[in-house]
């Protein structure tokens, strides 16, 4: 049990794997509830039955991040289970790299649909519950890709640096209605997130760094555990985190 973490009910997207699982873990160990969403609903509906009988609280909704409907459903399933949303975190992403001479037009709009659309209807499902109840917190997945940005990975690090500047939006557009907002960049983490890549030889290079560098995605949890557990009036904007190995 944490302070300020019990009895919060936490919507996870992206919740069937990596950063978005071990979070779900993570929070409902410290005893929130949980609602998880994400295309696979297998993995979600076996990671919230092994909650449930762990005796935490969880639920399970198919949810695709490009459609806002399915957001919408997912918040509302929350508030239906729990009567309330205090926490939102909107993980679901992608990293398909790849030079742009390559011209991967069908791996940029899903990359611009998940990670920059998949967040701002995250956003906008949350908003309405969150301004009626005059508290919440929001908290958007970045990368350092969204501070730097390196050959081959243009269109990711534009959509991450695309949620920092949501992000910070929104910080000062929810000031009214005592609502958190905070930003989390994650370095190399070890996840399913380099299958996504399409080109094989980068596809080979990226999994050799994460290989040598990735750290395990309990780093992240515990960073949304730190921006969570801060008194109400408190409200940590950015964090941002990197294996120490990680040089740039
Ligand atoms: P994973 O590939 O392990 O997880 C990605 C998650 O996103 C999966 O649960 C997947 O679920 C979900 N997802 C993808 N597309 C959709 C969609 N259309 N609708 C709903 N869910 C979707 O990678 P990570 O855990 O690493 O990624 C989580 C976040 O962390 C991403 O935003 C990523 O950019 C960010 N990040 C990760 C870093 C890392 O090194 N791992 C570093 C910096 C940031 P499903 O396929 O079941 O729908």
């Amino acid at each position: 049990m944490s302070e300020n973490i019990t009895g919060k009910v936490v919507v996870i997207t992206g919740a069937s794997s990596g950063l978005g699982e071990a979070t779900a873990r993570h929070l409902a160990a410290l005893g929130a509830s949980v609602a998880l969403g994400a295309r696979r609903v297998d993995r979600i509906n076996a990671l919230a039955s092994e909650l449930n009988s762990a005796g935490a609280k969880a639920i399970a909704l198919e949810t695709d991040v490009t459609r806002f409907d399915d957001l919408e459903r997912l918040v509302d399933a929350a508030v239906q289970a729990w009567g309330r949303v205090d926490v939102i975190i909107n993980n679901a992403g992608l990293m398909p790299h790849s030079p742009l001479d390559r011209v991967k037009v069908e791996d940029w709009n899903q990359t611009i649909d998940v990670n920059i659309k998949g967040v701002l209807y995250g956003i906008g499902a949350v908003l309405p519950h969150m301004k009626k109840q005059m508290a919440g917190h929001i908290i958007n997945v970045s990368s350092v890709a969204g501070h730097k940005v390196r050959p081959g990975s243009a269109v990711y690090a534009a959509t991450k640096a695309a949620v920092l500047m949501l992000s910070e939006g929104l910080r000062q557009e929810v000031k009214p209605y005592g609502i958190r907002t905070t930003v989390v960049s994650p370095g190399a983490v070890a996840t399913d997130l380099p299958a996504s890549i399409t080109e094989p030889d980068v596809a080979a290079a990226i999994k050799d760094f994460y290989e040598h560098n990735a750290i395990a995605p309990e780093a992240f949890a515990r960073a949304v555990e730190f921006a969570m557990s801060q008194p109400a009036d408190v409200d940590v904007n950015e964090i941002i985190f990197r294996p120490t190995r990680q040089e740039f």
